[in-house]
């Protein structure tokens, strides 16, 4: 930062821009002379004029991998989804599935053996989620492979 010295165009002395207008990056400043008060403008030879922002437009590049199986993905969220996302889904899965098998297996011992007050609908419900969660493990486990190329 270069401290700017003018003469004053009213009383003719020596004037000193303050630092804080060379600071600022405008291509004039208004100074005030400390002897008669006049303020007048002095061109800043701080000033830069702002860059050229140039605006570049990415581009994204999508590759597409050539899979040998020819069946076409039925959702594009399923294939989209990242290998670890996928092995997380089938670790998952087969955990929950084989934790609730054996709930699901005493919940349908107790519908048949207590049939009047245990409604099937119970053991039934129970079954569905868990064979949603091996049907999601195993999907996961199937896109996993197809993405090797096994
Ligand atoms: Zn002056």
């Amino acid at each position: 930062m270069s401290i700017q010295h003018t003469k004053c165009p009213g009383c003719g002395a020596t004037v000193f821009s303050q630092p804080a207008m060379s600071g600022s990056n405008r291509p004039e400043s208004t100074i005030q002379c400390e002897y008669c008060g006049s303020q007048f403008r002095v061109s800043n030879p701080n000033y830069r004029p702002d860059p050229v922002v140039h605006t570049t437009i990415n581009t994204y590049t999508t590759t597409y991998r050539n899979v040998p199986d020819s069946r076409p993905a039925r959702s594009s969220g399923w294939s989209n989804a990242s290998d670890r996302e996928h092995k997380v889904a089938r670790i998952l899965g087969y955990i929950i599935g084989w934790l609730m098998s054996p709930f699901v297996l005493g919940l349908w011992i107790a519908a048949f053996m207590k049939v009047d007050d245990f409604p099937i609908m119970i053991p039934a419900m129970f079954t569905g989620i868990m064979l949603f969660f091996f049907f999601i493990a195993s999907r996961s486990g199937r896109e996993l492979r197809r993405r090797r190329g096994v």
